[in-house]
């Protein structure tokens, strides 16, 4: 654990739950091997400088294609990406669609606080109808918001959960992310403390696990995935919403399988 930290002090504001997130990666990363990640830009990408590995602090929104290219690179690399909902959702939301399509054996990790909280707060594509910030005054947000988890699903995502900013949480999907090869998003609803916080999400939240939901079944991850919405925040499942085995976008070209076995390096393919 202690090999992890970068010894930077943090700039988070105290107490905002995007710590309890590193916490929970920091413990299932311990005693990983050939980790690198990638983040973007926001609130959420400070975690690069928090967690000592290798990666890229990647440009606004292009997350996913670095975590593809670190694939392509090195396909023995367990890569994860982090972004916020705007870096995830807006900015990125086109790699989004297509990194479910591709299914490239890498975790993505979404801190979804449903604003663009370094930039102080506007709304994302997660906001709720009638939130006010200083761009939306004086009627407030009126932009119908998006479904991440619905979303991912019609895309064909192979592995797609949500949970909350909990450290045991954190731990506990990226474990479960490691388990699966493929694309694993993952959204982490994350209050920013300053500019959206929690009006009591947490006692919303229940876990799938818990009611016996089928991960198989792609029509009750749909019934699942309509359970939260934005607007009215009735109820908030956690856990893993659909998982599916399927073929990755490593195991689909002969140069990928080749290099993840060590028969060929990048210095003697033909071009
Ligand atoms: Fe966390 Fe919000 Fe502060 Fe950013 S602005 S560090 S998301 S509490």
């Amino acid at each position: 654990m202690k090999k992890l930290d970068t010894g930077e002090k943090s700039t988070w504001c105290p107490g905002c739950p995007n710590s309890l997130i590193l916490e929970g990666v920091k413990q299932a990363l311990a005693k990983r091997t050939n980790v690198a990640i990638v983040s973007g830009i926001g609130c959420h990408a400070k975690i690069f400088d928090y967690l000592n590995l290798p990666g890229l602090n990647s440009i606004h929104g292009r997350v996913l294609p670095t975590c593809l290219g670190l694939k392509i690179g090195n396909p023995n690399l367990n890569v994860v990406g982090f972004s916020g909902d705007g870096d995830a959702y807006q900015e990125g939301i086109s790699h989004l669609v297509h990194a479910a399509r591709y299914n490239s054996d890498f975790k993505y990790l979404v801190h979804n606080n449903q604003v663009f909280a370094l930039t102080v707060g506007q709304p994302t594509a997660t906001t709720e109808i009638g939130f006010k910030d200083k761009t939306t005054m004086p009627f407030g947000s009126k932009i119908v918001p998006l479904n991440p988890i619905k979303l991912m699903l019609a895309c064909g995502a192979s592995f797609v959960a949500r949970v909350f900013a909990d450290i045991k949480q954190v731990r506990w999907i990226l474990n479960e992310a490691f388990k699966h090869k493929g694309f694993a998003f993952v959204e982490i609803i994350q209050p920013c403390i300053t500019f959206h916080p929690d009006t009591g999400y947490k006692e919303k939240t229940y876990s799938l696990e818990k009611t016996g939901h089928n991960k198989r079944d792609l029509k009750a991850a749909f019934r699942k995935a309509d359970e939260f919405d934005y607007n009215t925040v009735k109820k908030i499942p956690l856990g893993i919403f659909y998982q599916e085995k399927r073929e990755t976008f490593e195991e689909k070209y002969p140069q990928l399988v080749k290099l993840k076995k060590k028969e060929i390096s990048w210095r003697n393919i033909k071009r």
